[in-house]
């Protein structure tokens, strides 16, 4: 039986920012921060500053939806194009009652520079839809999804926008959407969602892709810290999609995941965690929540506490913000490697800088869902089928070169993984913009 130390349950870490702020607008200011930083580095000027910092096209929409008990409830839906320079919009849909639009414009813009980063014919776009799926039935949630995908299909399609799974919508959720915009265009268009289940086009591999992606980059981390996989101590913030194949593959290497938590607990065992278990144990509990483990290996504490655990490499994969100027000083990790986006802040990241705490970026560190996410665009463009080793082959390709480029260029440069990461993605919407706009 998993032991419990302290007594009170608190649904998330502390929050450290004033009232009038919200997780997404310090997000939201600090992206545009990075950009304005790598901008005067590279030397832009500021009329494409200007074009490259503010989002293409924003959508609100008030979604009225029925509920079981006969009620109808107006929700609302958001959806950002920051940019479409590279390519269509690119980015997932995140059903969460904090969801609002200066999150989501923080959230759009990421995807820019991600998408940027990892060379990838796409611009940057995200969705919410304010609501709590935990509250939802599951014929509720379908109605919706369908809802937002009818009221944002004129602004949609394969070459327009492409959106995909975030936080709390999975391949479920595509599914409702791919069907309701299919229906309103009459035509088949798989490519304009991606995370599908396999059934309607979906790839072998998206599920583990960006957990994947952050156990490599923690891997590649460590390396470079000369510190070998059996004597690493990683401890993982959140347990949903990301955070538990993080864990997995981490686990399998022989890193000894010491600590692990989810909005129910965080789970401790300083000798390592059994993931295989956990994994096994939390899979048939339904609500899936690490509160019903009932395992002999592992301390039961408040989820807030994990983050400050002694270890060599923290992953924070729940959501923006986690990591703040309110305990930044109380981390311990020497490497963070971001599997959330935006889960550092930038008065944080200062203060761990300051510490020689070496943290590989958002943008970089769980891009490898995108980056599949662009496999099944094409799959489905060509109507072929990927197999998984493909996938996995070529996953782990984008993700090494992309890695090496932005370490050798912070190192080149004296400058952290995330200013050398934004002064490549910049670099690159900048050359777009300048070709397309400039009457030169
Ligand atoms: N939601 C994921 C992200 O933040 C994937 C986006 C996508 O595949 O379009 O990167």
């Amino acid at each position: 039986m998993a032991t419990t130390v302290g007594t009170t349950r608190t649904q998330a870490v502390e929050h450290s920012v004033t009232p009038a702020q919200t997780h997404g607008s310090v997000l939201l200011h600090d992206s545009q921060q990075y950009v304005r930083n790598a901008a005067d580095t590279l030397g832009i000027s500021t009329s494409v500053f200007n074009l490259i910092n503010q989002p293409d096209r924003e959508i609100t929409v008030t979604l009225p939806v029925e509920l079981d008990d006969g009620r109808v409830e107006a929700f609302t839906g958001y959806r950002v194009q920051h940019s479409r320079v590279l390519g269509p919009g690119k980015g997932g849909v995140r059903f969460h009652p904090a969801a609002d639009l200066d999150e989501v414009r923080g959230l759009a813009a990421l995807m820019t520079w991600k998408c940027s980063l990892l060379d990838l014919p796409y611009g940057g776009a995200k969705g919410g839809v304010v609501c709590d799926p935990s509250l939802h039935s599951s014929g509720e949630l379908a109605r919706i999804t369908r809802a937002y995908a009818n009221a944002l299909t004129p602004f949609i399609g394969a070459h327009v926008d492409v959106p995909a799974p975030d936080v709390n919508t999975d391949e479920r959720t595509m599914a409702w959407f791919l069907d309701e915009y299919e229906k309103r265009v009459d035509r088949h268009e798989p490519s304009v969602v991606t995370g599908k289940p396999l059934a309607l086009g979906g790839i072998p591999g998206r599920g583990e892709s960006t957990g994947r992606g952050v156990a490599e980059t923690a891997r590649a981390m460590l390396d470079n810290e000369y510190i070998s996989p059996s004597q690493a101590r990683a401890v993982i913030q959140g347990f949903g999609k990301v955070g538990s194949e993080a864990a997995r593959r981490l686990h399998e290497h022989g890193v000894k995941v010491v600590a692990i938590s989810d909005v129910s607990c965080g789970l401790v065992n300083p000798a390592g965690l059994d993931i295989p278990r956990i994994l096994q144990s939390v899979q048939c509990q339904p609500p899936r929540l690490l509160e019903t483990y009932r395992g002999d290996d592992a301390t039961m504490v408040p989820p807030g506490d994990i983050l400050t655990i002694d270890c060599d490499v923290l992953i924070p994969a729940a959501l923006e913000g986690q990591i703040h100027a309110g305990n930044a000083a109380d981390i311990k990790a020497h490497i963070i490697v971001e599997g959330a986006n935006g889960p550092t802040t930038a008065e944080a990241e200062q203060i761990l800088s300051q510490r020689g705490v070496v943290i590989a970026p958002d943008i970089l560190a769980n891009a490898g869902g995108v980056v599949v996410s662009y496999f099944e665009w094409l799959q489905g463009l060509q109507g072929n089928r990927w197999k998984l080793e493909t996938v996995r082959k070529m996953l782990d390709e984008s993700m090494r070169n992309a890695f090496n480029r932005v370490f050798l260029s912070a190192q080149q440069r004296k400058i952290t993984m995330r200013e050398a990461a934004y002064i490549i993605a910049v670099e690159r919407v900048a050359q777009a913009v300048d070709f397309r706009w400039s009457p030169r």
